[in-house]
């Protein structure tokens, strides 16, 4: 496996470039803008910087880096080599399928088709292909040149074949590949976001304060940050729409999504990415509680 494609350029994308290309594939990266890619190129150019700071690696290793990477703005142009796509374009269920049915088109037979889709279903994605025993789930974490877990989710007709490839593949690029199966949430999302979901009704119910909660579970539970700024990271968005899967998923109550995330995404609240969440980032990317109690 040489030449890897890589469908969108965004948050998780162009850290999914970047970590293919510096294990030495050879990366088309692909999204609709030539801005979208522009920006995703700056990042990873300036992700690397920030490695040769660190003396990780070398100016020589960032050259070779952004030399295998190439661009294009045309799927079909894009996928015409590829060995391996990796789709990570926005989490929309019919966006994906639409990206799916063209792979399949112009996606050499061989080629096998991932997605790191947060939350929708492997198998429904699968249907849209004529090749369901090619596709797979590819969990990276954010941010993913730094991340060690890829969470590998099996479809219904996912092959063994197909899986011990990529589980294989994700140990070249120096990541732990974890096997799981196709359910909403998978395993990652259906243990934190339920996790999430309670802060936020713990702060919906005036049990404690922003900080307060956040204080509790990263210096009682050691966690590296509390359950309140993941959102924000996350995407208070991707949080609602995450939880709004597994409910209609299971069609379990437990799963139903807090009021005041629904309210706060309505609002335009979506945490790092909008500038405010349950903290504000306006001045910086540094947290500030914001102004607005909720107790
Ligand atoms: P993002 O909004 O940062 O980037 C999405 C990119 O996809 C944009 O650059 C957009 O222009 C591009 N795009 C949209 N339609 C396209 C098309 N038809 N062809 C090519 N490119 C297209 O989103 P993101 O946070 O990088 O999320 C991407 C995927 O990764 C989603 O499925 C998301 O659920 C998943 N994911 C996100 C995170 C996270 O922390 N953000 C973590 C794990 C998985």
């Amino acid at each position: 496996m040489k030449n890897v494609t890589v469908i969108g350029a965004g948050t998780m994308g162009n850290g999914i470039a970047h970590t293919f290309a510096q294990s030495g594939f050879k990366v088309s990266l692909v999204d609709r803008s030539q801005e979208s890619i522009d920006q995703g190129l700056g990042i990873i150019a300036k992700n690397l910087d920030r490695m040769i700071a660190k003396e990780r690696i070398t100016e020589a290793d960032k050259e070779a880096t952004l030399s295998n990477i190439t661009s294009f703005t045309d799927l079909k142009e894009g996928v015409s080599k590829a060995d391996l796509v990796v789709e990570a374009a926005t989490e929309n269920l019919s966006l994906k399928l639409q990206i799916f049915g063209d792979l399949d088109q112009f996606a050499p037979a061989d080629c096998i088709l991932s997605t790191n889709t947060s939350s929708i279903s492997i198998t429904q994605i699968a249907a849209a292909t004529q090749r369901p025993d090619k596709v797979i789930g590819m969990h990276f974490m954010n941010p993913v040149p730094i991340m060690k877990l890829v969470e590998i989710i099996r479809g219904y007709s996912t092959s063994d074949e197909v899986t011990k490839t990529i589980m294989d593949l994700s140990k070249k690029l120096g990541k732990t590949p974890t096997e799981v199966n196709d359910y909403p949430g998978f395993v990652a999302n259906r243990i934190l976001m339920p996790m999430i979901n309670e802060a936020i009704e713990t702060l919906y119910n005036g049990v404690a304060g922003v900080e307060e909660i956040d204080t509790v579970m990263k210096l009682g539970m050691a966690h590296p940050m509390g359950p309140l700024q993941l959102a924000d990271f996350i995407g208070l968005d991707i949080c609602l729409s995450i939880l709004n899967v597994m409910h209609g998923g299971f069609k379990n109550p437990k799963y139903a999504p807090c009021p005041l995330l629904v309210n706060m995404v309505m609002a335009g609240k979506k945490g790092v990415k909008s500038g405010e969440g349950f903290y504000d980032y306006s001045a910086s990317r540094k947290a500030e509680v914001v102004s607005k109690s909720f107790l």
